[in-house]
């Protein structure tokens, strides 16, 4: 994406060579992260936009362009090559975010809403592949081919790496592991599925974990049987665990165990150099690594026996989305050159 200078087809240069920055923006239900990040990846300016506060799209995108103007104004020394933006169900094949409900917004087109507005590239892509961009570009899979980064939140995302690549697939929802499926007709997802593996692993599926087994174990089984589902965070289901509640316990490892084994299918598929987690839920630290550990190798086949690391993210999590982004064009070149 970056360019030293700018210089005449016979190479004199035009004036003044200008650093570059990109922009990587984030959209998270609550806030937009925008950050100005130079061509050796420090973030110059990071500023934060509420995504709720507006009654509309075209009220967020307005007082959006308004801050990048006022920024980029402020940074007139460096030259900005383009932008990159990670959203939730985002697609980097049409620029799309197919189901912005949570968000409030209609069907939209991002590369579209900003690119009229502003003269430079937008690239967009969903905030899993971007959170797998910064992870390969900043984090533990600097030297990595060949990776698969998990998002556990709220749901359960995934950005892949396969030679290099990152994965997109034909129409760009490949890598949709939350949505693989690890039964028939246990919980509804909310992609109108049974089964879904998000319905399991993820701050959501850990919630409906702990309230199935207060259910089985009756509603004096600890500290948290007296909570109900809105009461209930991942957050307080980690401290129970840390202050040695069984159920608590009990529910970290009934959600690792369940990762682990499908981890164990897509190294299988994949032939990964490593797992990579992030988001919310590793905040459980061993609680939830011990298990997903266990249970990914025992499944695993003899032929995959050499080690496969599990290791938390290497960049800090308000961060990767936003540095991520920055580097959308990146790949985007990568993959239209296969
Ligand atoms: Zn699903």
């Amino acid at each position: 994406m970056y360019s030293p200078s700018i210089r005449n087809a016979d190479s004199s240069p035009v004036g003044p060579v200008k650093e570059t920055l990109a922009i990587g923006m984030d959209i998270g239900g609550t806030n937009c992260d925008i950050g100005f990040v130079n061509q050796h990846g420090a973030c110059l300016r990071h500023i934060s936009v509420s995504t709720q506060s507006h009654a509309c799209f075209e009220g967020f995108r307005d007082a959006t362009l308004a801050a990048i103007r006022e920024h980029l104004q402020q940074l007139a020394g460096y030259r900005c090559v383009g932008m990159g933006i990670a959203a939730p169900g985002a697609n980097s094949r049409n620029g799309r975010v197919t189901d912005p409900s949570n968000l409030g917004w209609p069907d939209i087109c991002l590369t579209d809403a900003f690119g009229r507005f502003l003269p430079f590239p937008i690239y967009v892509t969903n905030d899993a592949n971007a959170a797998a961009l910064g992870e390969k570009k900043y984090g533990f899979a600097k030297d990595l081919n060949n990776f698969v980064l998990l998002t556990l939140g709220t749901g359960l995302g995934a950005g892949i790496f396969v030679d290099g690549k990152l994965l997109l697939g034909r129409s760009g929802f490949g890598g949709e592991l939350g949505h693989t499926r690890i039964s028939d007709e246990t919980r509804l997802c909310g992609c109108g599925q049974m089964g879904c593996l998000e319905t399991y692993v993820s701050a959501t599926g850990l919630r409906r974990t702990v309230m199935e087994l207060i259910a089985k174990y009756g509603k004096s089984s600890g500290a948290l049987s007296h909570l109900d589902f809105h009461q209930l965070t991942a957050e307080r289901v980690g401290q129970a665990a840390a202050d040695g509640d069984i159920l608590a316990l009990e529910a970290f490892e009934i959600t690792g165990s369940v990762l682990g084994k499908k981890m164990a299918d897509w190294a299988t598929v994949l032939d990964p150099e490593a797992f990579i987690l992030f988001g919310g839920l590793t905040r459980a630290g061993e609680f939830l690594l011990d298990p997903i550990q266990r249970s990914f190798q025992q499944a695993l086949s003899n032929f995959l026996r050499d080690p496969i690391p599990v290791v938390l993210s290497a960049v800090p999590h308000g961060e990767a989305a936003v540095l991520g982004a920055c580097h959308i064009s990146e790949f985007l070149h990568q993959t239209q050159e296969v």
